[in-house]
């Protein structure tokens, strides 16, 4: 197997760039890189045959993915997750059918793996030593793995008040963690100053050119698991928004190759009611997102105020058809609960807001009963139990009738 990668282009003026190095955003409009590949060459290898023997991990689409060696595709199983039926959820929002993409699944519970798994051994391949970032949830404890798993040192700069679940696995992969008296924005301008006075390789969201490229194998799996085809809607809670281009970038590709059509899910943004940047712009016709200020939301992956590639994500939605909704922090809450309580998975707050928004654009007839729903469950719900409220009765060990702690249970319903 080996890599079609044969070059850089930057999605905003075009320039090309060598991939050979070690790369950031394009040196001269400093707008997001992709890299590109020669897809006649790489059609010819991936094929739907010749990946029906490969494991599912990030490595599966190696032909189309940016490490060049593959002593350097470093993996901890990442990827692979299974496209869950959500029937109960979906008759109870008036869906036909409504899918559960659950990146819960991944190490370190989160889809950030896919993205920080590509970069991090992209950048052990180019000769870099540390990588850093600031991050005050799942991208860190990716970092820190895939830190490890490559042998490089990894940085992490959070701000103090990070739940301690996230500095300890940090910790645990042996990262440097660095505590800042200050807001995300601080601990990134941080971190830019190590990258500048020690030579860190700053991981963060789009400002090198691989993390995209880890990302886009969700939508690879997703149109893979379908067989070789794309839903109609996919539902996405976006934050820096790698996620959602780096799926749209895989259709792309996948067209192509020849392994799918030209059509398009409606690519559909949800973000906080109080960092909502995107779905602000998507309203107002702008190509751009103005920055939000005072951000604040209990969904940290969604606490992007702005978005460097916000161009990308918004002609996604626009080309597709797609949409851009707000969903409140209770909503979110509520859409967690829901989402366990009917199809038996934890997610995380910023899942909750995707649950919720399939249910809002059902009611509102922007989704039709006829059209194929992914939900995109970016994370588990078990690095946020502190969200979970609840009793449970103490029982004397000598209780003779502990059926009387027990509700009434609901009538079962049919499978
Ligand atoms: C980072 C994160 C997001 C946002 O993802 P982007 O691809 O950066 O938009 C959504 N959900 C969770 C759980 C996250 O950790």
């Amino acid at each position: 197997m080996r890599s079609y990668i044969t070059h850089l282009e930057c999605t905003y003026c075009g320039a090309q760039h060598k991939h050979s190095e070690v790369m950031k955003t394009c040196p001269e409009c400093n707008k997001v890189l992709y890299a590109r590949y020669d897809l006649e060459g790489a059609k010819a290898s991936m094929t739907k045959e010749a990946l029906k023997d490969r494991e599912w991990n990030l490595w599966r689409y190696f032909e189309i993915m940016p490490v060049t060696d593959p002593a350097y595709a470093f993996t901890l199983g990442e990827g692979g997750t299974p496209l869950l039926e959500a029937p109960k959820l979906a008759s109870r929002f008036g869906f036909e059918r409504l899918l559960v993409k659950d990146e819960g699944l991944n190490p370190t519970g989160s889809f950030k793996v896919r993205g920080l798994g590509a970069a991090v051994s992209r950048a052990a391949e180019l000769g870099v030593d540390t990588v850093a970032m600031p991050s005050a949830g799942n991208a860190a404890a990716a970092m820190a793995a895939y830190a490890r798993r490559a042998g490089l040192r990894g940085i992490v700069a959070m701000p103090q008040d990070t739940p301690s679940v996230m500095k300890a696995e940090c910790r645990i992969y042996g990262a440097t963690v660095l505590l800042v008296d200050g807001l995300i924005d601080d601990c990134g301008a941080l971190i830019k100053r190590g990258a500048g006075s020690a030579g860190w390789f700053d991981c963060s969201t789009l400002k090198e050119p691989y993390r995209q490229e880890g990302k886009k194998t969700m939508g690879i799996e997703i149109a893979e698991q379908l067989g070789w085809r794309v839903p109609d809607a996919l539902i996405y809670p976006t934050g820096g928004g790698t996620g959602i281009v780096g799926i749209w970038k895989a259709f792309d590709e996948l067209e192509q190759m020849g392994l799918i059509g030209s059509k398009r899910p409606k690519m559909i943004v949800v973000q906080a009611e109080n960092c909502a940047p995107i779905v602000r712009a998507f309203n107002a016709g702008a190509r751009h997102a103005e920055r939000w200020e005072n951000a604040h939301t209990v969904a940290s992956g969604l606490r992007v105020p702005a978005a460097i590639a916000d161009y990308l994500i918004l002609d996604a939605v626009r080309e597709s058809g797609g949409t851009a909704i707000t969903v409140s922090d209770d909503e979110m809450l509520h859409g967690m609960e829901l989402l366990a309580r009917t199809e038996g998975i934890f997610a995380s707050p910023e899942v909750g807001s995707v649950v919720v928004a399939a249910q809002k654009l059902r009611e509102s007839g922007v989704l039709k009963e006829s059209e194929e729903t992914v939900l995109v469950s970016t994370a588990s719900g078990l690095m946020h139990t502190e969200l979970v409220q609840g009793d449970s009765p103490v029982l004397n060990k000598n209780e003779p009738n502990p059926a009387r702690f027990v509700p009434t249970p609901e009538r079962r319903s049919q499978p």
